[in-house]
């Protein structure tokens, strides 16, 4: 038997007109509860971080009873950006800058940073600030790639971020080492009181290899 999951293929749309579906634990979405809120996919030239949250769904749909804990799951934010392997969405805006939080900044470093012509100004942006509004999550967790660590953004560590960093080996850390104004933990963590944890996987790592250094940490999360 196949577990029941709220699946909404075209939740919300990019400014290509790109489908970024969305997944909840609860066939009705009303009925979700503090939800731990999970995306992959903010950045469209790191497929691991979708590769995770695909295996996560399918393992999730597989699974006979529901897991203890309410989720919602948008595997790839950027699908225009993943189509193409860049980091930024069809409008060249990198989305974790994008983020409406106290210290978004109109600078960037470089182009594959562009924040955007203003904070939120993006659609995908637009998109996980709705799901937050929406489904009032406890945790967010987003899935990218670079060097191998788990970055927590909140006050104290999260134990999920320490359940990551156990079950991968990947070093936990408080910090990514430069400031990243206009960031979903920047926004989730500052201007909600969202604790927010950011998976950094290996670059270049296959889809099993991923799924299987992650798999016994979101089972623990998601059913404690
Ligand atoms: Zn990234």
């Amino acid at each position: 038997m196949e577990n029941m999951i709220f699946e909404n293929n075209n939740w919300k749309k990019t400014s290509q007109n790109s489908n970024i579906p969305l997944y909840t634990s609860k066939d009705q979405p009303k009925l979700i509860h503090k939800p731990v809120l999970i995306i992959g996919g903010v950045h469209g030239d790191e497929p691991e971080g979708v590769w995770l949250c695909e295996k996560l769904l399918e393992h999730l749909r597989g699974v006979s009873s529901p897991t203890h804990q309410d989720w919602v799951l948008i595997p790839c934010l950027n699908p225009d950006g993943f189509k193409k392997r860049q980091r930024t969405n069809a409008n060249g805006v990198d989305l974790n800058r994008n983020f409406p939080s106290s210290d978004w900044n109109p600078t960037a470093k470089e182009l594959r940073y562009f924040p955007g012509p203003k904070p939120g100004s993006e659609l995908e942006t637009q998109a996980v600030i709705e799901a937050i509004d929406t489904f009032n999550p406890r945790l967010i967790i987003h899935c990218h790639s670079w060097k191998p660590s788990i970055i927590y953004t909140a006050s104290t560590v999260p134990k999920e971020a320490e359940i990551l960093s156990r079950a991968s080996g990947y070093e936990l850390q408080s910090d990514i080492g430069y400031p990243t104004p206009g960031s979903l933990g920047q926004y989730g963590y500052f201007q909600r009181s969202i604790p927010v944890i950011c998976i950094e996987e290996k670059e270049g790592a296959q889809k099993e290899e991923t799924w299987s250094r992650f798999k016994n940490a979101f089972e623990s999360i998601l059913n404690e």
